[in-house]
């Protein structure tokens, strides 16, 4: 029996499974990978899910339904033939196509899934989404992010560290993500998105335009009608990937009509939609506080990356390599399918390991002195600190002569310890001593698995006490999460130990003493930012600022002529810090590439 991996995506779906050291994608019914995302009933109570559903759109527009993984986790209903459906529901139909299809493909059970889902699902969709894997019959597994299951597909097949920039343009959602992948970590460090543009976009736009070179009125068209334009303007805009300028056909009230569409023309009526694209590039980097020159390249993901225009644009705005090596609408496909690989433990795989973000806090039980009945909670991993992680606190003794510590190990947001959920014990002897003199270091860590690994140790006589918590219902042994816990060593390193940071730290303090002037103040300004980057634990910083610093450092170091070099070096860094503020780009450039021959 295998587990299964499942693209559930607004516009189109894919199911695949790993075997024989491939991800292999499963075809539906009619021999296709991409199952649209759509349902449809019939009055005899009949469900028709993907292909023939997408047709139904068009003959029977009321009755069917799409892109309702928008509204997953809300309480909108659809009401149909007088019967009420949550989007869950709908979701649940489609993943119950993609199960039978997956079962008659592999000819066994399929009971276990893992499910991709937007970076930005809050906890309410992605329980969402496992309820709906649930009516479908099917335990779900895990629930992963889109961006972090194209760049690991990506990673594992090319074997190199690297920053991505996940492009992924669907149908109705535009998602851009930043994604590290580095030592076999997979970390989203940045996410914006636009739930409200995609590829349908480009139909209405091309859409609308047909209609008004044939002197119809959009708005006053019927839904038939309106779902007939926007399937030709579909295809117009699959046709400009290949010719410069297309027509199209199809008949409307009994009427032939025609469209005539040039690229030139196409950018020109879509404009709005390239000016959101930029706005958006423009903003992850901002929020993030990332250099452009921090990412390595642009992952291409969705359907609507194949459009030659899109990649045209995006290339003219990053100034990227684009990454188009495997079909941008299977990648995500292909990712979870990889990653199912990895959770069967298929010895072909490398152990990555796929960063989330831990939803709630954890932390340990303090003293009250306003009131001894109610110890106050101190969280050592705050909720939404990106997983794996590994924090360290200390605490020392809360009264005189104390013999034994109790570390109760807590989870919650509460103030109050017994508002919290109590989920382990450790106790500490300490030796005898005035209030505070004792002290205990406390570390978590805590990794995708949902083990958490306490460790309390004594300082004064190096007593240290172990305990294992696991957070789900999966049972593993103490051997085992131990062994899961070693992968994590180097995280439980101060990065203050780090010796490569070490040696950029003192090669910094050697150079700002034998410099002067500005390249002087630079290299403080660099250690100082450093040192401040180090002080917020962010691995993804911390390492960019790493090599910035090493790479800054050692020019300095390996310039013999020191008074041309100063200027060049400062040039250089300046420059750097100036492309953060970025520039405008104008449409009217990038359209100038485009000419009507
Ligand atoms: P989602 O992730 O939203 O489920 P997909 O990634 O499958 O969607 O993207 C679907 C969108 O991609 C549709 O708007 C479709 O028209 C568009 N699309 C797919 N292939 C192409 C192509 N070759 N050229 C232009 N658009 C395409
Ligand atoms: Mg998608």
């Amino acid at each position: 029996m295998s587990i299964v991996g499942i693209d559930l995506g607004t516009t189109n779906s894919l199911i695949s499974v790993f075997k024989d050291g491939n991800v292999v994608q499963i075809p539906n019914s009619f021999g296709e990978f991409l199952t649209p995302s759509v349902v449809s009933f019939d009055e005899k109570g009949n469900i028709f899910v993907g292909k023939i559903a997408k047709e139904r759109k068009i003959t029977n527009p009321n009755t069917t339904v799409s892109s309702f993984k928008k509204f997953m986790g809300t309480d909108k209903k659809y009401k149909i033939f007088g019967k009420e459906y949550t989007p869950e529901d709908l979701s649940a139909m489609v993943l119950k196509q993609l199960i039978e299809d997956a079962k008659k493909y592999l000819n066994e059970e399929v009971e276990e899934a893992i499910i991709s889902v937007p970076a930005y699902f809050n906890n309410k969709q992605r329980n969402a989404t496992k309820r709906a894997g649930n009516l479908a019959g099917i335990k779900v597994e895990r629930i992963i992010n889109e961006p972090s299951a194209a760049a690991s597909y990506y990673y594992v097949k090319t074997a190199e560290k690297q920053t991505f920039l996940v492009f992924d343009f669907g149908g109705g959602t535009l998602d851009i993500s930043i994604v590290d992948a580095f030592e076999n970590i997979i970390e989203v460090v940045a996410i914006v998105g636009d739930n409200h543009l995609g590829g349908d976009d480009f139909d209405l736009a091309i859409a609308k335009d047909i209609s008004k070179q044939n002197g119809l009125d959009w708005k006053e068209l019927s839904s038939q009608n309106k779902e007939k334009i926007l399937k030709i303007a579909e295809s117009c805009k699959f046709l400009l990937n290949i010719e410069k300028e297309v027509m199209v056909k199809t008949v409307v009230e009994e009427k032939e009509i025609e469209g005539k569409m040039s690229r030139k023309h196409f950018i020109e009526i879509s404009s709005d939609i390239f000016y959101k694209i930029k706005n958006l590039l423009n903003k992850i980097l901002r929020d993030a506080e990332i250099l452009a020159d921090d990412i390595d390249n642009v992952l291409l993901v969705g359907g609507s990356s194949n459009m030659t225009v899109v990649q045209d644009y995006i290339k003219y705005i990053t100034n990227k390599k684009l990454l188009y090596n495997f079909k941008p609408d299977m990648l995500v496909g292909l990712g979870v399918g990889m990653i199912a690989g990895i959770k069967e433990r298929n010895e072909k795989l490398t152990d990555i390991v796929m960063t989330d973000v831990c939803p709630f806090s954890m932390g340990i039980n303090t003293r009250n002195r306003a009131n001894e009945m109610e110890s106050i909670f101190a969280p050592i991993i705050q909720r939404n600190t990106t997983l794996p992680v590994s924090r360290v606190m200390e605490f020392s003794t809360s009264y005189d002569n104390q013999r034994e510590i109790v570390v109760k190990i807590l989870q919650g947001e509460n103030y109050y310890c017994s508002d919290n959920l109590e989920i382990g014990q450790i106790k500490v002897t300490v030796p005898k001593g005035p209030e505070g003199k004792e002290k205990i270091s406390v570390r978590f860590t805590y990794d995708i698995n949902g083990i958490l690994e306490v460790e309390v140790k004594v300082l004064s006589t190096g007593q240290v006490k172990k305990l294992y918590i696991q957070s789900d219902d999966t049972n593993y042994s103490e051997e085992k999460m131990q062994k899961m816990m070693e992968s994590l060593k180097d995280l439980k390193k101060d990065y203050k130990e780090k010796e490569e940071i070490i040696y950029v730290m003192e090669l910094g303090k050697r150079l700002y003493e034998e410099s002067m002037g500005e390249l002087r103040q630079a290299i403080g300004d660099m250690i100082k930012q450093f040192e401040y980057i180090l002080s917020t634990g962010d691995d993804f910083k911390i390492r960019k600022t790493y090599e910035r610093c090493l790479k800054f450092f050692e020019s300095i170091d390996e310039s013999n002529n020191r008074d041309e070099f100063d200027d060049y070096i400062l040039d250089e860094f300046m420059k750097e810090e100036d492309e953060e503020d970025g520039e405008e780009d104008d449409l009217d450039d990038f359209t100038s590439g485009y000419t009507d021959e």
